[in-house]
């Protein structure tokens, strides 16, 4: 039987880029995922087309996680999603990826651009996993997608890195306050990876591409899939011992 056969998972910010990709797996090791999209219903309709195409199950939900009501709207949606497809409303894993990300230089960080980065990356998360740990079945999985740059001082992400970092806390504590229902929580950290929005950037010159390749042990840029299999092992039974833990994830961005 596949891993995650009789599984479902709901998977934020899956319209693109490594959410994506995570969907795609999850969906490949059986699990029937919900892809949560913010604002781009038909990207969020090609990852779910994927995924039928290549013969596994899944259905789009959009909302917005800026807002308090938004997230609300998404645990709902979730929910009355699943007993529509499932005639059940258990979730087995959730997956926190959905991001907003971008170079952001602390001279250029407004009060507003602040506030949004930690609804979006730290806000959300909380209150969905609060929505829907009743819904979350015991041995249940929460995965966070958090960054290597909380390891790295790069001053042009300092309020991007420090949701990342109040993630790595929130994986720990809240792996303590559930593991009495075998529900684990753990975070896969990327370095830089490859999407459509990052491709641009990470190849804007010459020069740019070989220093990050340059500060990287495996010298490669990360691709989605590169993420989304050590997700797919956090959330497979293999990883049931595993709880609290930060999982680096970046092909070894600046080891020093
Ligand atoms: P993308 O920017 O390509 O995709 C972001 C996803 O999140 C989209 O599906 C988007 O939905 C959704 N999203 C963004 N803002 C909102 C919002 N306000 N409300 C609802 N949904 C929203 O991101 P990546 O694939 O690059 O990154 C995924 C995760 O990986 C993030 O947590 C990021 O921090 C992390 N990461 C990425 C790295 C990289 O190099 N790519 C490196 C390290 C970490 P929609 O398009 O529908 O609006």
């Amino acid at each position: 039987a596949r891993a995650l056969a009789r599984k479902t998972a709901l998977v934020t910010g899956a319209s693109r880029g490594i959410g994506r990709g995570i969907a795609q797996r999850l969906a490949a090791d059986g699990a029937l995922v919900v892809v949560h999209y913010g604002t781009d219903g038909p990207a969020a309709q090609e990852t779910v087309d994927a995924i039928v195409e290549a013969g596994g199950r899944a259905f789009a939900v959009g909302a917005e996680l800026d807002t308090v009501d938004g997230v609300e709207q998404l645990a709902d949606a979730v929910r009355s999603g699943l007993r529509a497809h499932t005639g059940e409303e258990f979730l087995d894993i959730l997956v926190n990826n959905a991001a907003v990300t971008g170079h952001l230089p602390y001279a250029e960080t407004t009060p507003d651009l602040f506030d949004r980065l930690f609804a979006v990356n730290v806000r959300a998360p909380f209150f969905l996993a609060q929505h829907l740990l009743p819904t979350l079945r015991d041995g249940g999985r929460i995965i966070t997608i958090g960054s290597a740059v909380t390891r790295i001082a790069l001053e042009g992400e300092l309020a991007y890195t420090m949701t990342k970092g109040a993630m790595e806390t929130y994986t720990r504590t809240l792996a303590n306050a559930v593991g009495a229902r075998r529900i684990t929580v753990n975070l896969v950290a990327p370095g830089p990876t490859e999407t459509d929005r990052t491709r641009a950037f990470f190849r804007s010159s010459p020069e740019m591409e070989a220093n990050m390749i340059q500060a990287q042990a495996l010298p490669w840029i990360g691709q989605p899939a590169d993420i989304a299999d050590p997700v797919a092992f956090l959330a497979s039974d293999d990883a049931r011992w595993v709880t609290g833990h930060v999982l680096d994830a970046s092909g070894g961005t600046y080891l020093g």
